[in-house]
């Protein structure tokens, strides 16, 4: 027997803007190659995994539901993440120092070590190609990132990242608005992040074979 196909949030969500298909199984056989390469995967994968839904009828219906009360914005690139983003986060950067300490660009998956004023802090960074993409560029990929640190928890990242759509693993803060150490909402990302951003723009995915 064939095994059950598992599809990302993003597929999912993709599937109910549109008015094309009829079926998840139409929409999924109409995704070229490199789409679904990213976006489905055997459930035997999938359960190991954050973020995928089995298609099954009964789950289908349920995850249906789900995402129609999901946030709609589900992916953002770099450019839409650092839009805005307060300066003070860039200029603190620069004392930072980064080590790349995990790294599975099949995967999309990079993790960092970044030492500043004397403590350590793990970075994580996921990067995907956005449905009917072909791009491996990191600008051009969708980008879910997170940081242990407690800036990236109360002063703004973790919110705007849950909501925003870029958020790397489960939301650390208590997802309110930081309307008092976040006023402008301009902590986009922690300064960590950005230090690690020299390298990982730098990356690309690699192409998967079609
Ligand atoms: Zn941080």
């Amino acid at each position: 027997m064939e095994e059950e196909l598992y599809l990302s949030d993003p597929a999912w969500i993709e599937f109910q803007r549109q008015k094309v298909f009829k079926t998840l199984s139409e929409f999924v056989s109409a995704m070229p190659p490199a789409t679904k390469g990213v976006h489905t995967l055997p459930q035997s994968v999938a359960v190991q995994v954050e973020g995928f839904h089995p298609m099954g009828s009964l789950d289908e219906r349920v995850a249906c539901l789900m995402v129609k009360y999901l946030p709609i914005k589900v992916s953002a690139n770099w450019n839409q993440i650092t839009s805005g983003l307060a300066p003070s986060v860039i200029e603190k950067a620069k004392g930072c120092t980064v080590r790349l300490i995990r790294s599975n660009p099949k995967q999309g998956r990079w993790t960092f070590e970044v030492r500043s004023l004397g403590e350590t802090y793990t970075v994580y960074l996921k990067a995907s190609v956005p449905i009917g993409s072909t791009a491996s560029k990191m600008a051009k990929l969708d980008l879910k990132l997170g940081c242990s640190c407690g800036f990236w928890k109360w002063q703004g990242p973790d919110y705007h990242a849950s909501v925003e759509g870029y958020l790397d693993r489960k939301p650390r803060s208590n997802k309110k608005e930081p309307t008092v150490k976040d006023p402008n909402g301009h902590n986009k990302i922690c300064k960590h992040v950005y230090a690690c951003s020299q390298f990982f723009m730098k990356y690309d995915l690699p192409r998967k074979e079609t």
